[in-house]
C-alpha cells in the first residue's frame, strides 16, 4: 500500500470535506460500538478474561523465538514448507519464486493486512500474475482501486449506493440496490476464479505453536475456498501473532469476536494444518507459512513492545473519536486509528508519519476497550517524545514545549502565568465565550470554536472550595 502517512494533515482536510464519508462513518461506525457493549455485558469477569489474554500475549512476546521455532517444527512435520521473510520485499520475492515454481498464473486471495503492507498484488501483477481479491469489502476496493480504510471493515467508508454503482459499471449489469442480490453478483463473480486459481494466498489472524496450525478467524466462506481450492496455499503473517496452545487460542477467540463485531463467535473459525491429506477431500497439495518481521522484531524490549500484543480487532479505531471523523484512509497506510499511530511510526518510521502519534486528545478511549490493555495513549505519548528528542517536530512547537516546561517546574512563576493566562483568554472570549482563533494553535480552533476560560485558575476555584 501506497504510503501517505506523511502528509496526514492534508489527507484529514481532505477527508473532512468529504461530505459522503462523514455520513458513511457516522452510520457505519456506531453499530460497532453498540454490538461491542452488548457482547461484552454478556462475558462474567471480563477483566479477569483481559488480563489473562494480556499475559498470554506478554508471554509469548517475551519466548517469541522459542514459540516460533516450536511452530515452524510442528508445520514441517505436516508438511507445512515454512519461510522467514525480514523485509517486505523478502515476502513478495518469496510468493513470486513458489508462484513461478508452481506455474501460476492466477492468485485468490482472502483477507490479509501484512500483504497490503508488502505490496503483494502489485507485486504479482508486474510478474503478470492475476490477482483477485475474495473478502467481499476487499473485492469492492479492488475494484475501486482504494486501498483498506479498517482492518475488519475495509471498505467501512463506502454506503450501498456507491457499492451498486461500482459494481454495475465494473460488472456491467443492472444496477442493484438490494444487499442480498449484491452479495450474490460478486458470489457469481468470484466462483469461477476459486475453482480455477492455482494459488490461494491468506493471512493468518494466529499462529498455534504447539500444533503448527494457522489460524483463520472470518465471516465469510471465500477464506475457506482460498486455503483448500487451489493447489497452493500461502499463509502470510507477522511473527508477533503465534499463540503456545490452542487453549491460548480459545481465550483469545472470546476477546477477538466480541471487541471486533459484537459477536460470541464469527462464522467460520478454520485451523490449517499442513497439506491434504491421503484421506483429506480437500485441501492444498503445497502449504506454505510466511512468517514476516518487517520491523516486528525492532520493537521487542522497547517502550513500544506493548503494541505487538494487538489482536487486530478494530475496536480502539470503532471507539476513536478521530479515527471516526477522519476515516481510515487519512492515516495513509496500512493501519489506522490508535493502532495505527503507533504501528505506522513503529514500522515505516517516525519521521514517515510524523503527525499520527500528535492526531489524539489522548482521552484513553482505545485503552479502555482494548481487549489486551494495550496502554496506546501512553504509547502515542512515548512516540511524541521520541519526536521531540530527535527534534523532528518545528522549532516553534520545540520551543513552546520548553518553555511551558521550564515554567511548570516553577509553582509560583506558574500560579502567575496561569492566572494571567486564564483572563486574556476570557477577554479574548469577548461576549461570545469562543475563541475562534488561537495564535500558534491553530489546530486546535481550525474546525472548531474553544470555548474560553471564566477568567480563574484551577488553584483560584479550589482555594475558595477548601474549607
Ligand atoms: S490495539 Fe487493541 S483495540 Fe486496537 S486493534 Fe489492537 S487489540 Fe484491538
Amino acid at each position: 500500500m501506497k504510503l501517505t502517512s506523511f502528509a496526514f494533515k492534508g489527507n484529514v482536510r481532505r477527508q473532512l470535506g468529504n461530505a459522503v464519508l462523514q455520513d458513511n462513518m457516522k452510520r457505519f461506525g456506531g453499530r460497532f460500538v453498540k454490538a461491542r457493549a452488548e457482547a461484552m455485558q454478556q462475558v462474567d469477569n471480563l477483566e479477569a478474561l483481559r488480563l489473562a489474554a494480556t499475559q498470554v500475549r506478554d508471554h509469548t512476546l517475551a519466548h517469541l523465538e522459542e514459540y516460533l521455532t516450536a511452530f515452524e517444527d510442528c508445520a514441517r512435520k505436516r508438511g507445512t514448507v515454512v519461510h522467514w521473510a525480514e523485509t517486505s520485499e523478502d515476502v513478495n520475492r518469496i510468493v513470486l519464486n513458489i508462484a513461478a515454481a508452481g506455474g501460476v498464473s492466477r492468485v485468490v486471495k482472502s483477507k490479509s493486512m501484512v500483504s497490503e503492507e508488502t505490496g503483494l498484488n502489485e507485486a504479482l501483477a508486474s510478474a503478470g500474475i492475476e490477482t483477485i481479491e475474495t473478502d467481499l469489502g476487499e473485492y469492492i476496493l479492488q475494484l475501486a482501486d482504494e486501498p483498506p480504510s479498517h482492518i475488519i471493515a475495509p471498505a467501512i467508508h463506502k454506503n450501498l449506493d456507491e457499492v451498486a454503482d461500482l459494481f454495475s459499471s465494473r460488472h456491467h449489469t443492472p444496477r442493484q440496490t438490494d444487499i442480498p442480490a449484491l452479495c450474490r453478483e460478486a458470489r457469481e463473480q468470484l466462483r469461477p476464479h476459486f475453482l480455477s486459481a492455482q494459488m490461494g494466498i491468506s493471512g493468518g489472524n494466529f499462529l498455534v505453536a504447539e500444533t503448527g496450525s494457522v489460524a483463520l478467524v472470518t465471516n465469510e466462506g471465500n477464506g475457506r475456498m482460498v486455503t483448500t481450492l487451489p493447489r497452493i496455499h500461502v499463509a502470510i503473517t507477522g511473527i508477533e501473532k503465534v499463540l503456545p496452545t490452542l487453549n491460548d487460542l480459545s481465550l483469545i477467540l472470546r476477546l477477538l469476536t466480541r471487541s471486533a463485531t459484537g459477536q460470541d463467535i464469527t462464522n467460520y473459525v478454520s485451523l490449517l494444518t499442513g497439506v491434504r491429506g491421503p484421506d483429506d477431500l480437500d485441501g492444498p497439495v503445497e502449504s506454505h507459512v510466511i512468517l514476516v518481521d518487517s520491523g516486528r522484531s525492532g520493537l521487542l524490549g522497547t517502550d513500544l513492545q506493548p503494541a505487538l500484543r494487538c489482536i487486530r480487532c478494530g475496536a480502539c479505531m470503532n471507539h476513536c473519536p478521530v479515527y471516526q471523523v477522519v476515516g481510515g484512509h487519512a492515516y495513509g497506510w496500512v493501519y489506522p486509528g490508535p493502532i495505527g499511530a503507533v504501528l505506522t511510526p513503529a514500522y515505516v518510521g517516525l519521521e514517515k508519519a510524523l503527525d499520527l502519534p500528535q492526531a489524539s486528545t489522548l482521552c484513553g478511549a482505545c485503552q479502555v476497550v482494548c481487549p489486551v490493555r494495550i496502554p496506546l495513549p501512553e504509547l502515542m505519548r512515548v512516540l511524541r517524545e521520541k519526536s521531540m528528542e530527535r527534534r523532528l517536530r518545528p522549532w516553534t512547537e520545540r520551543w513552546l514545549v520548553m518553555l511551558w516546561r521550564w515554567v511548570a517546574a516553577q509553582p509560583a512563576l506558574y500560579a502567575v502565568v496561569t492566572r494571567w493566562a486564564a483572563r486574556v483568554l476570557r477577554w479574548a472570549g469577548g461576549r461570545s465565550g469562543l475563541l475562534h482563533h488561537l495564535p500558534g494553535l491553530d489546530g486546535w480552533t481550525e474546525g472548531r470554536d474553544m470555548p474560553a476560560p471564566q477568567g480563574q485558575t484551577f488553584r483560584d476555584l479550589y482555594r475558595r472550595k477548601a474549607p
